[in-house]
């Protein structure tokens, strides 16, 4: 590895190789160092393997996925949005496909097919990549990046070694799913230079909840439900959708989604409430007369059989357990009461969060840099003369769909854009 570089890039993510490469398609010498021995590991698995790359939902739509930093992103995604998502990666050869929720994908369905066309991509525009190299410090005088420090991962033991550069952009990712590489070694390079860092915490992270009931619906996937989270009974937020009972408790698309709510409350000290409406399409009303209907067709149908009709078979016996219903009434004998308790049993699966799933497990981190310390329209420190950031190490994060992506992508073509234009080139 040379001395004297101009850009030096810290993260092989999609943030950091989008910077990259596009600092050197502007003229200036790049290199990308990554600390893992390949770069990109997080993607590669991201979408389960498939790569949910982004999203066809309107600007303001997208945006609102972002909650607190929808402002903040505005520019990045001005500069470089969906459309100019897909157009780079048609070029790259990667054509996609949109699926159900404005999901889009690559049409192969292989994240890895992302990775060796953005790595090649990379290369092609003259970026140098190093793998095995720990970036362990920023070194700054009078608040100017001066270059920084690595531990060379591949000699025993480790060696420290100093580069000197013009900018750094600092897209070393979040703290969640760490054996990735991204173990939030970010958050403490910034805050070493007078960053202030957001508290970081899980999010898009499975919910654990008291009791045995979860445990019992293992594997048991609901679709079509709507969640909502209760915090000291006061109903914070709720979404409709799919979701997942797993060992320990609530997991799935709509889980996840709400998951940020829940671990914000959870740390405040309160209670908090998961309540699940099996059945979200029909009012109190409307219901009832459902039941009506089915008990009147079914009078001599014991009702552990009728609920067949309403409910998923492994929920029938948590109902009638809740409920306190005779499971061998027949459908003649059930009373106005007993209906109204199915009815406040159907719109109200209630079930106490007691924590949530670590970082190991979350999808994406919530906090981090500071977002009113960085400059929205390049992504440049408001503290160090050029240090730039990109990703999620950022204090962004969005709901699933392909959003997180996206940002990555948009901040770090904006930094990448903007680096270069400092440096003048
Ligand atoms: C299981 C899973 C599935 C996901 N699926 C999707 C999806 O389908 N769609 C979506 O939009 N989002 C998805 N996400 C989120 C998305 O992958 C991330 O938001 C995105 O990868 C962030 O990009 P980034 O470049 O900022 O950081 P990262 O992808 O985390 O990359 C950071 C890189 O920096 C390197 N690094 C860290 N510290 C150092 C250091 N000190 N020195 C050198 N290198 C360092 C890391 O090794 C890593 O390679 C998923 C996340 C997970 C965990």
């Amino acid at each position: 590895m040379s001395d004297g570089n101009e850009v030096i890039v810290i993260g092989g993510g999609p943030a950091g190789l989008m910077a990259a490469g596009q600092a050197a398609l502007s003229g200036a010498r790049v290199i990308l160092l990554e600390k893992m021995p390949q770069p990109a590991r997080k993607l590669l698995i991201s979408g389960k393997g498939r790569c949910n790359l982004t999203n066809a939902c309107s600007l303001d739509e997208f945006l609102g996925h972002f909650g607190p930093a929808r402002n903040f992103l505005k520019p990045a995604f001005h500069t470089f949005f969906v459309v100019d998502l897909l157009s780079f990666l048609s070029n790259l050869g990667i054509e996609t496909v949109t699926e159900r929720g404005n999901r889009i994908f690559p049409a192969s369905g292989k994240a890895g097919e992302v990775v060796t066309a953005l790595l090649n991509w990379v290369k092609a525009c003259g970026v140098k990549i190093y793998p095995n190299q720990r970036v362990i410090r920023l070194v700054c005088e009078n608040n100017e990046i001066k270059g920084i420090e690595v531990q060379d991962l591949s000699r025993t033991p480790p060696r420290k070694v100093i580069y000197s550069a013009s900018a750094v952009i600092l897209a070393t990712g979040g703290a969640s799913y760490p054996g990735t590489g991204s173990t939030g070694d970010g958050y403490r390079l910034a805050q070493e230079v007078g960053h202030t860092i957001i508290p970081v915490r899980p999010a898009l992270t499975p919910l654990v909840v008291a009791g045995e009931v979860a445990a019992r619906l293992q594997g048991l996937s609901l679709k079509n439900v709507r969640a909502e989270i209760w915090s000291n009974n006061k109903k914070v937020a709720q979404e409709f959708g799919e979701m997942l009972f797993t060992h320990f408790g609530l997991s799935g698309p709509i889980i996840l989604s709400l998951s940020k709510f829940a671990v914000d409350a959870l740390n405040q000290k309160q209670s908090v409430m998961v309540k699940l409406d099996l059945k979200p399409a029909l009012d109190d009303a409307t219901l009832d007369q459902r039941l009506i209907r089915e008990f009147d067709a079914h009078s001599k149908m014991q009702l552990r059989k009728i609920l067949k009709n309403l409910l998923p078979q492994r929920l029938i016996p948590i109902c009638l357990e809740q409920t306190s219903i005779d499971p061998l009434k027949i459908g003649s004998q059930i009373t106005a009461n007993e209906r109204k308790a199915i009815r406040q049993w159907l719109k109200n699966f209630s079930f106490q969060i007691t924590g949530y799933r670590p970082f190991i497990e979350a999808i994406i981190t919530a906090g981090g840099i500071n977002l009113s310390e960085v400059n929205r329209q390049n992504m440049a420190s408001k503290i160090v003369r050029g240090l730039y950031f990109a990703g999620e190490v950022l204090d962004i994060d969005a709901d699933t769909g392909g959003f997180n992506l996206q940002a990555a992508f948009s901040t770090g073509y904006l930094a990448g854009k903007s680096v270069a234009r400092v440096i003048g080139r």
